[in-house]
């Protein structure tokens, strides 16, 4: 997508992180249209949803209307047909105007949808694509377990087959869209000696026999999006909705996540960008010992610390985002995107609260949720300290 036949990009703001990259005008109409809606209805209505733990649900379907539950999905089944730069674009500036929106598309578009189009048959897509393209069947992505979420070999849910199904049994944990999905990528393993080569993908729907929801998570932050257990009691699942050959479950599951990782640093960036939106605004606007806040040198340099970390993850997000597009190795740079967007979106909540002094404590100011939001993403699609593992692996001599 990245051919140069769009217009010039500016050379500041945020479209002009990927200066010497010219972006199609359909990503810029995407990335226009989300910063609007995150202005307008988004930030307005993000506190009152943290606040009552309840689903952006309005939020989503006006985002589905809009085809952002469609950006990766083939036009043919009534998707956007767009690339992870689209969606890269469009993310950010959803999660800048509320997470738990932002994580619950990121979710149905990266780790359903993305999925779908690289392992599943064209039957599978022919079926699968045009519910989640428009909305009606929200994705998830489940396959961490009660005792089992860094360490996804050790994953204890099991599958068996008999004639021209397979059965499942197990506890998927703290499933992001679970109790709403429609449409749901899971795993099981047919003997854990096998380990990564007996893991299957599948794709289950909630009118499965034996398919149920469990607990509720009750959360820190990220209060508004929906997250539960499931629970896969014999649960009888067709031969057809395999995804994947059988054992290459573990290999589409670390797949996804790379990619997956990517959608989580675009949402740490949105969270970095809001905490220092918050924090330049309240800077500007607040006068002590006779000058503005921003005028005292020790305010001015950690909103340039934050500006700086931020542009440097935006443009690290870009990039493994315009690789994964690319067809490019990418697990290194996703990670790297991760860790490092994740990181200052904790430091950017900080930062920004310290310069709200008292009222960055009080709910009256969006720092506190923004500050309670940017935790997860130290934590879901792979911690910190895995993100450095994975790093770790790739930089040596011999690799890339
Ligand atoms: C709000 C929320 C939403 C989520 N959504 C989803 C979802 O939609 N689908 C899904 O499948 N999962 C989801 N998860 C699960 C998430 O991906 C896991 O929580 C995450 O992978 C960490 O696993 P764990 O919680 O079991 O921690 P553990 O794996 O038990 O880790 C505990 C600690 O040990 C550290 N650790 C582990 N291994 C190592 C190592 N080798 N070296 C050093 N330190 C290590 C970890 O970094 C961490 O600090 C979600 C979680 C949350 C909180």
């Amino acid at each position: 997508m990245l051919e140069s036949t769009g217009t010039e990009i500016e050379s500041s703001g945020r479209l002009g992180a990927i200066l010497g990259v010219s972006v199609p005008e359909t990503h810029r109409q995407m990335y226009a249209e989300a910063k609007q809606f995150a202005d307008e209805v988004l930030i307005p209505a993000a506190d009152l949803h943290d606040r009552e733990e309840s689903f952006p649900e309005s939020q989503v379907n006006a985002l589905a209307e809009k085809g952002f539950l469609g950006i990766l999905a083939p036009e043919q089944y009534g998707g956007m047909g767009l690339d992870n730069l689209a969606l890269t674009l469009a993310l950010e500036e959803i999660n800048r105007g509320c997470a738990s929106t932002g994580v619950t598309l990121s979710v149905h578009n990266s780790l359903l949808s993305s999925p779908l189009l690289h392992f599943g048959t064209e039957e599978q897509k022919e079926r699968f694509f045009p519910g989640l393209a428009s909305g009606k069947s929200l994705g998830a992505y489940a396959i961490t377990e009660p005792d089992h979420g860094s360490d996804a070999l050790s994953i204890e849910t099991t599958c068996r087959k008999e004639g021209d199904e397979w059965i499942l049994n197990g506890t998927k944990a703290w499933i992001t869209n679970g109790s709403r999905a429609g449409t749901i990528i899971t795993f099981a393993t047919m003997d854990p000696a096998l380990r990564s080569k007996g893991i299957n993908a599948f794709v289950v729907d909630p009118s499965m026999p034996g398919f149920s929801v469990g607990k509720k998570e009750l959360k820190l932050g990220i209060r508004g999006s929906d997250t539960v257990q499931l629970v896969f009691d014999e649960m009888r699942v067709p031969a057809a909705n395999l995804l994947g050959e059988e054992g290459q479950g573990f290999k589409i599951a670390m797949h996804t996540l790379d990619g997956g990782r990517v959608g989580i640093a675009t949402q740490a960036v949105g969270i970095a960008q809001a905490c220092l939106d918050a924090a330049v605004e309240f800077a500007e606007g607040h006068e002590m010992f006779g000058r503005r806040l921003a005028d005292n040198q020790l305010v001015s340099h950690k909103i340039a610390d934050m500006a700086t970390r931020i542009e440097a993850s935006r443009l690290l997000t870009l990039r493994a985002a315009m690789l994964k597009d690319a067809g490019a190795p990418h697990s290194r740079q996703a990670s790297m995107a991760k860790l490092s967007a994740s990181e200052i979106a904790n430091d950017a909540a900080r930062m920004a609260l310290e310069i709200h002094g008292g009222a960055g404590i009080g709910r009256q100011s969006p720092i506190e949720r923004l500050f309670r939001d940017a935790k997860i993403c130290e934590i879901y699609e792979g911690t910190s300290q895995i993100q450095r593992l994975v790093i770790a692996r790739h930089v040596r001599p011999d690799r890339s």
